[in-house]
């Protein structure tokens, strides 16, 4: 084995502590991701995303909005209001029911949720070879979500299978209690109940309530999907994990109206299109995604399943796809009294489409790309850490070194430098030797580095250096430019 080949294997060996100390240390060190308002003690789960971050992130989205808006001519994107009609939220039924149920323990006061308690049981029960526990166990968790008082059966579950909580091994529960995670507000003067209106969860509903109005204005047939990349708000019980869980938060979604009865096709090809996703656009390696079928489907869907991702901490949901029936316009032509129906114009028929609804979060999308993309190795006989992230998602494209500052290698990287920041973003550094810049390119994960040396005075070629391989070649410095263009297509 290499020298860099076991640096990487050892650094794949850290404890997720370690790797999520690292992730979190390298995201604020060079400007990925701060606490927010940090210098008044921050505030629980909230963060702010750094010059680096920000610029990351919005690849993300840009990557989505094309893979949707751009890819596909019956799909087309809105921007909603964060607070809406809050006779949105009793339709939808977040208002009633848009509450996790939460339990916490007298002796360590922490709060945890029962569904996920007992769920981390039942993996567990499985992992340990305990199959018949485990399908017993969820049984009875899924006669729990019908029970009368579903409170007290998920109650009944973990103190009959001695659940303990996961972090502490302490069990001192008090009754489950039903918590809604809106956050409310009063909007006008007078802070009243007339006055309530919501931080969306969601932003589905935004979509849903104008149906009529996107299909209309963009003269939309069925099938079609409406997308939308926007905050969603939750006062979520168990915070944590870095950006993993957080109260503000952004989500990628798109709402694909349908026929009737032709939910399960679309259904298909849209799993298939979201995992290829992750896989080809975004370079995510395949062996950490997983699918998840819900077995307990939400009161609304027919169908449901999630895209996993092996985070440090364990694997977890970073999208959801859901065949979600007629539920939400049905809901908001009852509530609104307005005709939510799709009149196909050839065949005359009448119907509520179904929807297909794929649903992404930007920030534990983030999170993935950056646990993914960590490595340590050794170049040169020199440590390094390095983002091995895909060319269309890294902040900075490409980085241009002078050798040294004097001798005009200075003007001449800084004259490149200005040339391709007409389309890319790149960094000029002659600070510190040209290894250290390397090293700092590599860190934030620049996927290449042009340097300027005496050849390039003399001949007119700079030195290309790949970020994985640390591999270098020489390219004549004007078709540095369709270098770059051509990486970034091939990545
Ligand atoms: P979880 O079970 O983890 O709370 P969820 O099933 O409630 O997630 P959805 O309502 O399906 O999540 O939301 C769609 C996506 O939005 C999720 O897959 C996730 O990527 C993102 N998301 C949801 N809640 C949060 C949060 N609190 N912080 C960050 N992202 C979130």
């Amino acid at each position: 084995m290499s020298n860099s080949e076991q640096a990487r294997v050892q650094s794949q060996n850290l404890s997720p502590d370690k790797v999520m100390h690292k992730l979190v240390s390298l995201a604020k060190r060079r400007g990925f991701i701060f606490p927010s308002s940090e210098i008044y003690g921050g505030l629980s789960s909230c963060f702010d995303y750094g010059p680096l971050g920000s610029e990351m992130k919005k690849n993300i989205k840009d990557l989505w909005w094309n893979s949707m808006t751009r890819r596909h001519q019956n799909i087309v994107g809105i921007d909603a209001s964060i607070m809406m009609n809050p006779t949105v939220w009793e339709a939808s039924g977040h208002v009633a029911s848009f509450n996790d149920p939460m339990i916490d323990d007298r002796t360590t006061k922490r709060r945890y949720r029962a569904d996920h308690l007992i769920e981390n049981h039942i993996g567990k029960l499985v992992r340990d070879g305990k199959q018949a526990d485990a399908d017993r166990v969820k049984e009875e968790y899924e006669a729990a979500a019908g029970a009368e008082d579903s409170n007290r059966a998920l109650y009944e579950i973990i103190t009959g299978n001695c659940i303990k909580a996961p972090d502490t091994g302490s069990g001192d529960w008090t009754e489950v209690r039903q918590f809604n995670l809106m956050f409310q507000c009063n909007m006008g003067a007078v802070a009243d109940t007339a006055s309530i209106v919501y931080l969306r969860p969601e932003t589905a509903q935004g979509i849903f309530v104008n149906f009529h109005n996107v299909r209309e204005a963009s003269r939309m047939k069925v099938p079609f999907g409406i997308a939308q990349i926007g905050k969603a708000f939750r006062n979520e019980i168990v915070k944590g994990n870095f950006i993993f869980r957080m109260v503000e938060f952004e989500q990628m979604e798109m709402q694909y109206f349908l026929k009737p009865g032709t939910q399960l096709e679309a259904f298909e090809a849209w799993r298939e299109e979201r995992f290829r996703w992750y896989t080809e656009s975004l370079g995510i390696s395949r062996e950490k995604l997983h699918w998840y079928k819900h077995d307990k489907l939400a009161h609304y869907a027919d169908l449901a399943y999630d895209i996993k991702f092996e985070f440090p901490f364990g694997i977890e949901e970073i999208e959801g796809i859901h065949s979600r029936t007629d539920f939400d316009l049905k809901q908001h032509q009852e509530y609104s009294g307005k005709n939510m129906e799709y009149i196909d114009q050839t065949t005359n028929e009448r119907y509520l489409p179904y929807v297909v609804e794929t649903s992404a979060g930007a920030d534990r999308l983030f999170l993935a790309l950056l646990s993914d993309a960590y490595q340590e190795d050794v170049v040169d006989g020199e440590p390094r850490v390095i983002l091995k992230l895909s060319p269309r998602v890294a902040p900075v494209k490409a980085a241009v070194l002078p050798l040294m500052k004097k001798g005009g290698m200075g003007e001449k990287a800084e004259q490149l430098c200005r040339e391709l920041s007409e389309n890319f973003l790149v960094q000029y550094d002659d600070a510190a030797s040209i290894g250290k810049r390397y090293r700092r390119q590599d860190e934030i994960g620049t996927p290449f580095c042009f340097t300027v040396d005496h050849q390039t005075l003399e001949e007119g070629s700079v030195t290309a250096r790949y970020r994985d391989t640390a591999t270098q070649e020489r390219i004549d410095i004007s078709k540095v430019g369709e270098f770059l263009a051509a990486q970034l297509v091939k990545a």
